[in-house]
């Protein structure tokens, strides 16, 4: 029998059995609370198996929403949602759970090993964070409020998916496509009429390559304003959201959303966290303006939000003379994946072997995963964009590594998605190196979830990672990426099989760091926006305010009043990164000097990566990442690390 689940998900029965589940679920727990004796093997197991089952059954169909949305996903997604949402507010809001945690932990904490004590911490702490302890009627309103933000959360992306759908941009003219890369033109081209005509859209791969590569600036100017105005009814969900936010905060008595924020992470207050940013700010200011004023040199006129794309890679072949295009034959897509496995291979001494199965889409594709040749876990690899897929890239946990509550092994799994160029009979899909990065990056979350070697699935993994530690592991792997030893193992041409050559690689090595005080810039942007926003309940008006004032130190250049970026930040509005954004930066701290100790020390050689696999990676979330980095480095983390990683003195 197979170790992993088979991919199905039933979108005419799902709800009926959904349905059922949860009322199963929902009298397994009420069995368990009559239990005279509760102890963690017999009622906390179980209620952490319960959890792990019901992902099982609901993660096939938010994945299929995510990469095969249609109406039908639409339908199915909306509908669950409210129903899985009561489930979870009265699971999270019962009280006598909580007490019996409390008791458990109690009675136990000399008898349980460290991964039961923290399910316990983490249980009891997520109660009080949920308002389990409060009165009927604070928590009756708790509950409306999670209802409400969940429907709104999903309005947003799904307003924010209909837009970049809705738009497209149609070139006749064949001056207006000059430059284009013949791979995106292939892409964009089709024929009406008897005329040869090219569409640009929206969608990443299709908004970017023109951005970078369109002379033609009134076009670059409409694609933009497009893209920066997308969903303008997400301004009045905003306002809500932070509403709803504050109210949820102060019910469970916080000061506002940040501090309920910040109570499960790793930082530890407000204060340190905007001086950690505004620290970055000040010493990436100064370069940010002399990269601003080099490329200023090289453009005709005034540079404006919709140049920068373009003159910068202009900027990057003079300086480096580096064309992307010149490398994408170098990343033909498969090849980069048997590339970054064999990389995997050496450095954690991982296998990775192809599954024959039918998924849900003809470019999907799984694999099993072997450590010292003992089955470990699958992973599924769906790399190409299409219309019907969500933008963006991301990693997904599907199965957890645990022990069931007979005390049986369960093996993980986990979805990688991208969005690259489609590859089509003719065409192979040919990634730009940003793409190559990224695929690192998603890899990184993906070894996080399924190397753990945890027995308790709620702290196995990623599961029971602070949020603002989660991006530790997956900015280590990517920093790999532009590593010569690493390139080697995978960038050879499509067509003649020859290496990248060395020259080839030192420019792209030297072009990593290319504008990247611009780059830190609107990244503290992002973070403080987000952070600053969600101290208080502000109008729409007053979150463009808030976000002026900030652009005042972060922007340099004029942001046009047409930009809503706030409408289009998904992150904060649609996904987990509330208060919260500023993590990028503070794992990146993490990942920097851990990446560093293995480089410094030789990368195949190195005693760090050995420990990484045994400490980081085994140990998932066990323990808190403060304590699984101090047993890493046997230090504190050090933030000049961050500072070199990006090349800024
Ligand atoms: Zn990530």
């Amino acid at each position: 029998m197979s170790k992993f689940l088979k991919f199905k998900c039933d979108l005419d029965t799902f709800i009926e059995e959904l349905k059922i589940l949860l009322q199963t679920n929902t009298d397994q727990v009420a069995e368990l609370l009559q239990l005279k004796e509760k102890t963690y093997a017999s009622f906390v197991k179980p209620m952490q198996m319960m959890d792990e089952n019901l992902e099982h059954f609901f993660t096939p169909l938010s994945h299929l929403n995510s990469v095969n949305n249609s109406k039908e996903t639409q339908d199915v997604y909306t509908q669950s949602l409210p129903i899985i949402t009561e489930y979870s507010t009265k699971l999270s809001q019962n009280l006598d759970i909580y007490l019996a945690y409390k008791e458990i932990q109690k009675n136990e904490t000399q008898t349980l090993n460290y991964e039961q004590l923290r399910v316990l911490q983490l249980n009891i702490e997520h109660f009080e964070l949920s308002g389990a302890h409060l009165d009927e009627k604070t928590k009756s309103r708790l509950e409306e409020i999670n209802l409400r933000k969940s429907e709104l959360s999903n309005n947003f992306s799904q307003n924010l998916l209909d837009a970049t759908n809705a738009y497209e941009y149609i070139i006749t003219d064949s001056k207006d496509i000059e430059g284009i890369p013949k791979s995106d033109l292939e892409n964009a081209k089709y024929e009406e009429d008897g005329l040869i005509k090219y569409k640009f859209t929206l969608q990443m791969p299709s908004y970017i390559s023109y951005m970078t590569y369109g002379k033609n600036a009134k076009i670059r100017e409409s694609l933009y304003k497009a893209y920066v105005s997308r969903a303008p009814e997400n301004g009045k969900i905003i306002e809500e959201i932070l509403a709803l936010k504050d109210e949820m905060s102060k019910l469970l008595g916080f000061k506002n959303y940040v501090e309920y924020s910040l109570a499960s992470k790793m930082a530890e207050d407000e204060t340190s966290v905007l001086q950690f940013l505004n620290n970055l700010l000040d010493n990436s200011q100064n370069q940010a303006h002399k990269e601003l004023e080099e490329l200023q040199k090289i453009a005709p006129h005034k540079l404006q939000s919709f140049d920068t794309g373009f003159y910068s890679e202009i900027l990057k072949k003079a300086q480096y003379d580096i064309d992307e295009e010149e490398y994408r034959p170098y990343f033909e897509q498969k090849s980069v994946v048997n590339g970054m496995f064999t990389f995997l291979n050496r450095l954690f001494g991982i296998s990775f072997k192809a599954v024959d199965e039918k998924l849900w889409h003809e470019k999907a594709f799984s694999y099993d995963v072997y450590v010292a040749n003992e089955l470990k876990a699958r992973i599924y690899l769906d790399l190409e964009a299409r219309e019907s897929k969500r933008g963006g890239a991301w990693m997904h946990n599907y199965q957890t590594h645990c022990l069931n509550e007979k005390g049986q092994e369960q093996l993980a799994s986990a979805f990688v998605v991208c969005n690259f160029p489609a590859s089509t009979k003719s065409n192979p899909s040919l990634l730009r190196h940003d793409d190559v990065v990224t695929l690192f990056h998603e890899m990184g979350h993906t070894i996080h979830h399924i190397l753990s070697s945890v027995n308790e699935n709620e702290v196995s993994g990623v599961n029971g990672v602070e949020w603002d530690a989660v991006e530790f592991p997956s900015q280590f792997l990517e920093s790999f990426a532009y590593e010569p030893e690493v390139l080697k193992l995978f960038a050879s041409h499509h067509k003649t099989g020859e290496i990248l050559p060395e020259t080839m690689i030192e420019k792209l090595v030297k072009s990593k760091n290319f504008l990247s005080a611009m780059g830190m810039l609107r990244q503290l942007e992002f973070s403080i926006f987000d952070f600053k926003i969600h101290t208080g309940v502000y109008t729409e008006a007053q979150v463009q305010t808030i976000l002026d004032e900030i652009r005042e130190k972060s922007a340099l250049i004029q942001t046009p009043s047409y930009n809503k970026f706030q409408n289009g930040f998904a992150h904060i509005f649609a996904g987990g990164y509330a208060a919260g954004y500023y993590s990028y930066k503070w794992a990146e701290v993490l990942s920097a000097d851990a990446f560093y100790s293995v480089v410094d020390e030789g990368i195949f050689e190195s005693n760090t990566a050995k420990r990484y696999f045994d400490i980081i990676l085994k140990g998932g979330g066990s323990k808190s990442m403060k304590e699984l980095f101090y047993e890493l480095m046997q230090r504190d983390a050090d933030t000049n690390q961050l500072l070199r990683l990006n090349g800024i003195k």
